[in-house]
């Protein structure tokens, strides 16, 4: 399998990192996707890919860095996706009203270039939202209206948490959705652990977001998250949606290959 969102520069996973790919390997995580916060972070992860063919990356910057996001960031953006034979997907980039680390008009400036840079070179989004559904959606539907792209505007809801009703919003505009541990959250998963049924079997996909995000279920419970517990979260996804594991394995590898268009053995 293939653990789709995982802060790969944390010391806790890039020191040792050689023990920590055979740790995740030796569970059955084949390939993960290192996802990128910032610019500088994006050009660490494409010398790490060049090294770990297993390891594929995000290219882009995340709400809380859109402070870091200046005019010209759009092209060392775009130049850097160009030598990067491993980027799959522009960002993390989304709005995140939430915590506000950058503004929000900071952040909608970054989000909106990053959009554009996604429809040009023809990459789906890693999209981050808290607190700011209604602006995300109207900004990424007007960007795929004035499009000239030819294919349409692709991408990942990471890290859902939502409703039933929100999840449904996000269907309608074409996305798929990542699951993390946050399903084994008894506290604020609830959510969750009711709106995974109606996430439709061609649109799921797993991810740790590593070393955050802990599995609450875990036991003995670790100190921090790591790829290897995707099998954790997976198992837990396959109660609430009341579907086998192995099912929800196979369609979610088959997402990845199509989205992020990679192969990734089973
Ligand atoms: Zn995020």
């Amino acid at each position: 399998m293939i653990d789709i969102g995982v802060n790969l520069t944390h010391p806790s996973l890039l020191d040792k990192l050689e023990q920590n790919i055979t740790l995740w390997q030796q569970q059955g995580i084949s390939n993960i996707i290192a996802i990128a916060s910032d610019l500088e972070e994006s050009q660490k992860l494409q010398a790490i890919c060049q090294q770990h063919n297993s390891i594929y990356q995000t290219i882009g910057c995340h709400p809380h860095q859109a402070k870091t996001w200046h005019t010209s960031s759009n092209f060392l953006c775009r130049d850097l996706i160009q030598n990067s034979p491993t980027c799959v997907a522009v960002g993390e980039t989304g709005l995140d009203f939430n915590r506000n680390y950058s503004t929000p008009e900071e952040q909608i400036t970054a989000f909106e270039s990053q959009i554009q840079l996604a429809l040009e070179v023809n990459l789906p989004l890693y999209l981050h939202e808290r607190e700011a559904e209604d602006t995300l959606q109207s900004l990424l539907v007007n960007h795929a209206s004035q499009s000239l792209a030819s294919t349409p505007l692709t991408g990942v809801i990471h890290c859902f948490t939502g409703s039933k009703e929100s999840l449904k919003r996000y269907l309608d505009l074409g996305l798929y959705v990542g699951i993390t541990g946050w399903i084994c959250d008894e506290r604020r998963g609830q959510e969750l652990q009711e709106a995974i049924q109606y996430i439709p079997k061609d649109r799921i996909l797993f991810e740790t977001d590593a070393p955050y995000l802990t599995p609450r279920t875990l036991r003995p419970r670790p100190k921090k998250n790591h790829p290897a517990y995707l099998p954790h979260i997976v198992e837990q996804a396959a109660y609430y949606a009341q579907m086998s594991a192995q099912e929800l394995i196979y369609h979610s590898i088959e997402n990845t290959k199509k989205l992020f268009r990679i192969d990734v053995p089973i």
